[in-house]
């Protein structure tokens, strides 16, 4: 039998007793000097740390990716450079709007972030389950947050916020299609795909690059809820996914993702029919078919949740030496916004705790702040220096590229159409069953809204197709001439 440990304070001396506090005879009052007593009820008090403002409900686990095939021709990504190579990682998925206590079968896109342990350093991938997002430019990231969370007045979800905003901005249709289609209830986190949805850049030694998009694929199939059953899940149990994810891998059943990628040369960027890095919008896998490249396997549980999930931070601009952004602007303030995130929620030396250290040691001239955990001497402090510390190594250095434009507050210049890609998605992707499930999904929330952001948000779905909108008139008892007044304003 393994020798049981002794109880200690967290100052480390023993603990004689850890069920009747120190009193001044019996019943007496309590006495101050019970520093066991203190200790442990100050503590206690502090065990909660800020609740992520979005994806604060989440699950995670460890794995690794291995590729399968050999794409390091496009990018000298050191994880990527072989065939059979696997690296460490660890994922967390998470729904984004609700709470930490909030219902895993909640209709929400699902976050997807992994942080891959490479030889050369962190490379964190921030994804969702949807290819597409609601807004392109980060400009309006915290009002469109604030319309799916809860109303400050009255502190409840508020359909009128909702579909206000939604309605408002046009741009969101796509990703709304895909959030009222049944892939907005996936039935476990096992069971769906996750999609870069951003456009990075891969370079190579020679210095060329291509714009890269990733797709991981469930190789457990995709699997949704339907409207009914989410409802009934979110009464049933509200961690049901967290539970599945768990469970499956206790089981030994390990979940697999088959990594693909779409590849596309700078020059087709320049010429490409829409703006490329418009998170609104997928490339059609005609024009760009996906190209194999490994699998992502889960394999370990956390055995800490709060050391491991929740403490978990990832950040979209976390590279590696052969990855870079791409002009994509959600990217661009995701890259500042998820690390200022971290230092808010978990302090200034974040990336020391172990499940968001480089597995290689790290050397810089970052000294300090509250919670350090030095790895390195704290001398030298300052570069250059003469003596002997860590120095840059240019032969990492992304390839230089032109920016030539003039600055200033510009919409994507490529002429805009928000509706083609919902229209393909709706008319061809979609079967039947597809059809009649997302209008019962829409119709059934948007019925909550007040009647003139149903006009607005119909007239959207009409300018997507006709039939789309008047089917969603239909259910809501619209009148479908004012629906096709209001669509004539989109061009
Ligand atoms: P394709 O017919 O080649 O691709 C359609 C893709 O849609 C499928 O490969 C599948 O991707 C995904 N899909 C299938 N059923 C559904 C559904 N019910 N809800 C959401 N997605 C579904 O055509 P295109 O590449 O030209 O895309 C057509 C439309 O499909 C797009 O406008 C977009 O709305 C949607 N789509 C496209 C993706 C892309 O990257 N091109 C990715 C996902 C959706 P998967 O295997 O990834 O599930």
């Amino acid at each position: 039998m393994a020798k049981k440990k002794r109880y200690t304070t967290s100052f480390g001396s023993p603990v004689d007793d850890d069920q009747n506090s120190v009193t001044a005879g019996d019943p007496g009052p309590v006495l101050l000097q019970d520093v066991h007593l203190v200790q442990k009820l100050a503590h206690f008090n502090r065990e909660r740390i800020p609740e992520r403002v979005v994806h604060a409900k989440g699950a995670g686990a460890f794995g690794y990716f291995e590729v399968t095939h050999d794409l390091s021709k496009y990018t000298k990504a050191k994880f990527l450079s072989k065939v059979g190579k696997k690296t460490d990682l660890f994922v967390r998925f998470s729904t984004v709007g609700g709470e930490k206590g909030s219902a895993d079968a909640e209709r929400d896109p699902r976050g997807f972030a992994m942080k891959i342990y490479t030889e050369e350093g962190n490379y964190d991938l921030v994804m969702n389950n949807t290819p597409v997002f609601f807004i392109r430019d980060p400009m309006k990231f915290p009002d469109f947050i604030h319309t799916q969370k809860r109303n400050p007045a009255t502190n409840t979800k508020d359909p009128d916020m909702f579909w206000d905003f939604l309605s408002l901005t046009p741009e969101s249709i796509h990703q709304v299609t895909i959030l009222f289609s049944d892939r907005g209830t996936p039935k476990t986190y096992r069971h769906m795909n996750g999609y870069s949805g951003h456009t990075y850049k891969w370079y190579n030694d020679k210095g060329e690059y291509w714009w890269v998009k990733y797709h991981f694929k469930t190789a457990q199939g995709i699997q949704n809820f339907t409207r009914q059953e989410a409802e009934i899940m979110k009464g049933k149990d509200p961690d049901h996914a967290t539970r599945d994810l768990y469970d499956a891998i206790e089981r030994g059943e390990y979940p697999v993702w088959n990594v693909e990628v779409q590849i596309m040369p700078p020059k087709d960027a320049e010429k490409y029919r829409f703006n490329i890095f418009d998170i609104t919008k997928v490339w059609p896998h005609g024009d760009y078919p996906v190209k194999p490249l490994g699998r992502m396997v889960l394999n370990r549980n956390p055995t800490n949740y709060f050391a491991d999930v929740e403490q978990s931070a990832f950040c979209p601009g976390n590279f590696v030496p052969g990855i870079a952004a791409s002009p994509d602007k959600m990217l661009q303030g995701r890259i500042f916004s998820y690390h200022d995130a971290h230092r808010y929620r978990l302090g200034a030396n974040y990336e020391q705790l172990p499940i968001n250290a480089p597995k290689d040691p790290v050397h810089n001239y970052q000294r300090d702040g509250f919670m350090r955990r030095e790895e390195t001497s704290g001398h030298p402090n300052y570069w250059p220096n003469s003596m002997g510390g860590p120095e840059p190594d240019p032969t990492t250095a992304e390839p230089q590229f032109e920016v030539t434009r003039k600055a200033g507050r510009h919409p994507y210049s490529h002429p805009n159409d928000d509706f083609i890609q919902p229209r393909a998605l709706y008319e061809k992707v979609m079967t039947d069953t597809d059809r009649d499930h997302l209008i019962g999904n829409i119709v059934d929330h948007l019925r909550n809204a007040k009647k003139e952001i149903q006009l607005r948000q119909t007239a959207i779905f009409y300018r997507v197709h006709p039939e789309y909108g008047t089917r969603v008139a239909k259910g809501l008892k619209l009148d479908i001439t004012e629906v096709k007044g209001l669509a004539k304003q989109y061009k």
